[in-house]
């Protein structure tokens, strides 16, 4: 099972390397691997073992995370109703997902490889349409994805570039206003 002790962080200078494209079909090793990162979320966010095993609660992970340089992520978002019943969730655990389309958004982020919490607003698209190979559902998908969703997907593939959220933000001023953008909770 993956833990915090398994993250790098930003002092690590492997999160900055480029991830490789993954051959498909993937080998056993690396759905197995997957599968974990995905679970590692799904783990991160359940209070029981969240607080037993010290996680840090994460909708999204990225291999490099984990010092593996291979385009592969999982994400875990839950849908909340207006009272905070939860009433779906958004799954994948993706291998070489690329954004084939996109329109444009802002808000704050963080990282489980980022320890210090960093303010600013990170430009976003608002809509992101993305494809991949998706190991939970062992097939092709093509997600279009808005909101909190579109984040964490633009979140995670940069990653695979080496890109870390608080180099978005505008430095001389982080909390600078965004023109024309939306605000997602
Ligand atoms: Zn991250």
């Amino acid at each position: 099972m993956i833990t915090m002790k398994d993250i790098i962080d930003d002092h690590n200078e492997k999160i900055r390397e480029v991830s490789k494209e993954v051959a498909l079909p993937i080998t056993n090793e690396e759905r197995e691997l997957l599968l974990q990162m995905h679970e590692f979320l799904v783990n991160s966010q359940d209070p029981e073992t969240s607080e037993k095993y010290d996680l840090r609660p994460a909708v999204g992970i990225a291999a490099i995370q984990l010092g593996i340089p291979k385009r592969m992520t999982a994400i875990h978002v839950l849908d909340f109703d207006e009272d905070g019943n939860v009433i779906g969730a958004d799954d994948y655990a993706l291998v070489n997902p690329k954004i084939i389309s996109q329109s444009y958004l802002k808000d704050g982020e963080g990282c489980l490889s980022v320890n210090d919490e960093v303010q600013g607003y990170v430009p976003r698209y608002a809509k992101v349409t993305v494809k991949g190979y998706d190991v939970l559902t062992d097939q092709e998908v093509k997600i279009v994805a808005r909101g909190f969703l579109s984040i964490c997907l633009q979140h995670e593939l940069d990653h695979f570039e080496g890109t870390l959220f608080y180099d978005r933000i505008n430095k001389e001023n982080p909390l600078a206003p965004i023109p024309n953008a939306m605000v997602i909770d």
